[in-house]
């Protein structure tokens, strides 16, 4: 049994004074990842602050974009008829993501916060830098199916887990933040980072830094988006590979524009920007796609146990803009 402190926040301000006033303070979300991290001694927090009080509010912005509330509940976002209607990339992805139980508790703060699912990072008796820096990472030469092939270092091969966050990728969300120096906001590509030598620092924020929302910024063809998740059960799995798309064809079938982001093969939800620069203006063909997304993958490394990815996610890639094509809207 680990005791810990139980605060309960009702706005960003009470939160982070809460945080700064514990010890080894933590944010609970929906707690369904963090309460695993703990029941397996990964996290050890002294203070636990609910921030599940703050804003849940779905708020149209002028223009066409959304401003999510950062405890707005995974549910909730994929329910809300502006996301359903003007951006189904998003709720695709976080319907693709986890059982119905998880989704009504997991925030969407919680969401882009949540920690790699790597086997050895929630094995005690395993080497993992992550866990450990300096301790090594029994990964990369042991059973590495689930693990990156973009991005990653010799410290660590872990991959971001979210799904949410492969769409928000796409779709170019801001992340507002508050913290002890006043509020700020950033990217949500910028947000976290690829492991380097240091896997153990995962994100931008700095400690106390609090996600109070995500904005999604408009995007004229936004309604014709999409995802598409493989993974290696029928029932809920983390991604092999996922693709968060949209696209936007002209009357002569050119790519007029394309956004389109990478699940289950980096550090971090990963912009495919090489093959959106290869398709802008090109026809919106097979034969386009797959170009781009050989440009893309130009760098991607395979291990003994995930060298698949790197096929698999160019015909995935492929495959979803070609129905993104076919039928305006009719990405399912
Ligand atoms: Fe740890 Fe990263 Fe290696 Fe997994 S891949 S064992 S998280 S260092």
């Amino acid at each position: 049994m680990i005791e810990f402190r139980y605060e309960k926040a009702n706005d960003a301000a009470s939160a982070i004074r809460m945080f700064a006033c514990g010890d080894r303070a933590h944010y609970l979300g929906g707690g369904t990842n963090l309460v695993d991290l703990m029941r397996e001694n990964i996290e050890r927090p002294e203070t636990v602050v609910d921030v599940t009080g703050l804003s849940q509010t779905i708020e149209a912005r002028e223009g066409g974009g959304l401003l999510i509330g950062a405890a707005a509940t995974n549910t909730a976002v994929a329910a809300h008829l502006g996301v359903r209607k003007g951006f189904p990339v998003l709720a695709r992805a976080i319907l693709a993501g986890a059982s119905g139980q998880i989704r009504n508790m997991a925030t969407v703060g919680g969401n882009i916060l949540q920690r790699t699912r790597c086997y050895y990072f929630y094995d005690e008796a395993a080497r993992c830098n992550k866990r450990d820096p300096g301790a090594g990472c029994d990964a990369i030469g042991g059973f590495n199916r689930i693990h990156a092939i973009l991005g990653a270092s010799p410290a660590c091969i872990a991959t971001h887990p979210s799904d949410m966050c492969v769409a928000l990728a796409a779709l170019d969300a801001t992340v507002h933040l508050e913290g002890a120096k006043g509020a700020r906001s950033i990217k949500l590509i910028d947000l976290h980072r690829l492991p380097g030598d240091r896997p153990d620092v995962e994100t931008e924020l700095a400690p106390g830094d609090l996600i109070t929302a995500v904005e999604l910024p408009p995007l004229s063809y936004a309604a014709n988006s999409t995802y598409r998740k493989v993974h290696d059960r029928a029932s809920y799995a983390f991604a092999l590979v996922s693709v968060a798309a949209a696209l936007d064809v002209d009357d002569r079938g050119n790519v007029r524009d394309v956004r389109l982001a990478l699940g289950g093969v980096a550090h971090k939800p990963w912009r495919a920007t090489v093959a959106e620069q290869e398709m802008r203006g090109a026809p919106a063909s097979e034969e386009t796609f797959r170009r781009a997304a050989e440009a893309e993958l130009k760098d991607a490394v395979g291990l003994a146990d995930n060298a698949f990815k790197i096929e698999l996610a160019k015909r995935v890639i492929v495959n979803t803009l070609q129905k993104l094509t076919m039928v305006p809207g009719a990405g399912s």
